[in-house]
């Protein structure tokens, strides 16, 4: 089933996620929706919260298959990469942004395996850009104090319009 994908001004998108504390049929049930939700608009990444649901769990797809992340938390990160980034809950727009070129990432599978992920460049991007949304925060956070300003006007103006 395609959710309804969360854009900018939904409250929900600035709350942060709490852990998933029991993997079930019903989880199994949202990742599965979240992959369609995201393959369908198309997007590599989704978090919980994106489609309303304050869960701490992303989904992704860099083109090696689905893959979800549960309870994800980066544990290390180095380095620094500039990359066009934009997102699902903020349509139609895109940033340069400067984040940490590699990062480690655990978390867990479906299955409730311990996932341990040492990705870097644009899967350390999109990785990072998940984990962002589960804290509350969206990529607009990420942008120098310029950027922030014009982005922050063009938004703005697009929440009134309704
Ligand atoms: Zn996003």
């Amino acid at each position: 089933m395609v959710l309804t994908i969360r854009t900018y001004g939904d409250p929900v998108l600035k709350q942060p996620t709490k852990d998933v504390e029991e993997i079930d049929g019903r989880l199994a049930r949202l990742v599965e929706g979240m992959v369609e939700t995201m393959h369908e608009a198309p997007g590599v990444g989704l978090a919980a919260n994106q489609v309303g649901v304050r869960r701490r769990l992303f989904v992704y797809d860099i083109g090696d298959g689905p893959q979800v992340v549960i309870n994800p938390r980066i544990t290390e990160t180095s380095g620094e990469w500039a990359f066009e980034e934009g997102c699902l809950s903020v349509p139609g727009l895109s940033w340069t942004i400067v984040r940490p070129n590699k990062v480690h990432l655990s978390g867990l599978d479906l299955d409730g395996n311990e996932l341990s992920i040492d990705a870097e460049e644009y899967e350390a991007r999109v990785l990072q850009h998940e984990v962002d949304h589960l804290d509350g925060t969206l990529l607009i956070e990420r942008l120098d104090e310029e950027q922030r300003r014009e982005a922050l006007k063009v938004l703005r103006a697009r929440v009134l319009a309704g």
